[in-house]
Order: C-alpha cells, then sequence, then structure tokens
C-alpha cells in the first residue's frame, strides 16, 4: 500500500488539470482584454496629470517670474520720476499691468522713495482686491484700474503733479502742439477733462476721475495709443504706454511740452500745428 501512496494521494488527474488551467487561461485573457481599456485609461490619465502639473508649475512659475519683473520696473521708473524732479514726498504713482493674469503691479501709499524697496510694490487685480503686498496700494489706484479696463492696449501707467502739466490743467487747458517735441510723441492736442461734478465727487472720486478720463477720450474720438497722456482738471497729468518705459517716456515728455508750449505762447501766440504736421513727426 505505502508503494501506492503517492498516487492513491494524489490521483492521475492531469485531465482535470488542463481543464483547470484552460479555465484560468480564458479567464485570465478575457479580464485582461476587458481591462486594457482601463488600463490605457489609467495610463493616459496619469500622463495628462503629470503633463497638467508641468504645465502649472511652468505658468505659475512664469507668472510669479513677470510679477517680480513688472515690480522692479515700477520701481525704478518711481524713483527716476523722483529723480526726474517730477514727484516729491509721496506724491504720484506708478503701476504696470499683466494682462494675462490680469494683475496690476502698482506703487504702495504713503511710503517715501527713498525708503522704498521693489519688495514694497502692491499687487492688485482689476477689482482692486490686493493680491500681495503688506502695503496699501496707492489711493489713485481705482483710476489706473479705470483706465486698465478701457484702455486694452494700454501696459503701464504714471501720475505726477509735475509743475507745468499741473498748470495747464489747473487753467482748464489741453496742451496745444506747436512744434516736433510734442508731435513726436503725441498725435494732438493733450485734452484736459472737464471738471468733476458735485455728484461725482461725492462718490469715490478716484473712480470717477478714471471715468471722466474715458469719457473725455470717447466724447472727442481719440486714441490713446496716439495721445498717451490727458490733464485731470484742476489736478495734474496721468500718462500710459505700451509698457513701463513708454509710459515714463510719456510722462517726461508732457511736462517738458507743457513747458515749451506756456513758454512758446508768452513769446508768440502761435496756432497749433495742422495734422499733416501731427501725422508726419508721430513715432508710431
Ligand atoms: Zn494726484
Amino acid at each position: 500500500m505505502s508503494g501506492d501512496w503517492p498516487n492513491n494521494r494524489f490521483p492521475n488527474n492531469s485531465g482535470l488539470c488542463a481543464t483547470i488551467h484552460s479555465i484560468w487561461l480564458f479567464h485570465f485573457f478575457t479580464i485582461l482584454n476587458y481591462s486594457a481599456p482601463f488600463f490605457n485609461f489609467l495610463i493616459s490619465i496619469t500622463y495628462n496629470l503629470k503633463l497638467y502639473y508641468h504645465f502649472w508649475c511652468d505658468y505659475l512659475y512664469a507668472q510669479s517670474t513677470m510679477l517680480e519683473n513688472l515690480k522692479q520696473q515700477v520701481y525704478k521708473a518711481s524713483v527716476k520720476l523722483a529723480e526726474q524732479g517730477l514727484v516729491i514726498y509721496s506724491w504720484g504713482n506708478a503701476s504696470a499691468i499683466d494682462r494675462k493674469s490680469g494683475l496690476v503691479v502698482i506703487k504702495p501709499t504713503g511710503i517715501s522713495y527713498e525708503d522704498m524697496v521693489p519688495g514694497d510694490m502692491v499687487v492688485v487685480d482689476l477689482n482692486g482686491n490686493v493680491i500681495s503686498g503688506d502695503l496699501k496700494p496707492s489711493s489713485d489706484t481705482n483710476t489706473h484700474l479705470i483706465l486698465y479696463q478701457n484702455f486694452p492696449l494700454i501696459g503701464s501707467i504714471m501720475h505726477t503733479h509735475s509743475e507745468y502739466a499741473s498748470c495747464w490743467a489747473q487753467a482748464g487747458l489741453g496742451i496745444p502742439p506747436l512744434g516736433i517735441t510734442h508731435a513726436n510723441f503725441f498725435n494732438g492736442e493733450i485734452p484736459c477733462t472737464r471738471p468733476l461734478s458735485v455728484q461725482q465727487m461725492n462718490r469715490n472720486i478716484e473712480t470717477e476721475t478714471g471715468k471722466i478720463i474715458v469719457e473725455t477720450f470717447d466724447t472727442a474720438g481719440l486714441d490713446p495709443m496716439r495721445i498717451p497722456g490727458v490733464l485731470v482738471w484742476g489736478h495734474g497729468p496721468f500718462c500710459w504706454g505700451k509698457d513701463v518705459q513708454s509710459a515714463f517716456d510719456h510722462t517726461v515728455v508732457i511736462e517738458k511740452v507743457a513747458r515749451m508750449a506756456y513758454r512758446t505762447r508768452q513769446l508768440n501766440p502761435v496756432n497749433p500745428v495742422g495734422k499733416k504736421f501731427l501725422d508726419r513727426y508721430f513715432f508710431d
């Protein structure tokens, strides 16, 4: 008996084994067959998640780099405005917008130019919500935001109380184009807004100032990219440009042409130059 033990304990069942083996193989390949799309889906989703992850990392990195770059530019322009004597104390302000994200970098309020560092620049969205920054954004922020919302091609805005431009604003007069210096940068008279009404002064005055600038351009059919500046009645100039450098240039030039026009008119009350002259000398 003991000699038969292995065969008795494990009878010859190779047929049964083969059947079980076939069934198992059949189910294995069936499961594999039906689950293949699921695995493909998993692989695809993992791959796409990886792509999205890299995309967002790149996007966030590019955005933070862009904002840091704009902070540097706005800071440097603000300091240069002070160096040029166009602003004193903490007056005046500069901003720039990243059009992709709709975020605006703007000088903080109430800090002197000597004490300011690039990291003090405040980031706000187009609704005025502070996104980052420890200080309060410029008191003129709403004016800047209204201009960014309505003039879609501008990338930077600067505001000063520079002396001669503010004199024209206080006189309620636009700066007439009297020569090439003006014509190179401004394709016509630099307009002066109407005064704010009593009702407007009872509302948010910075928002109303932005609206009255837009109204001035809309009413006269002016292109803000060809007349990149305005005088706000009784106040001073706001200038802009496609980027920080051009807004800065226009801020410097508006004071220059305001002074030149004032002196020219003192010498001789000449008429403004014509459209042909303006178009001929405008830096497109
Ligand atoms: Zn002001």
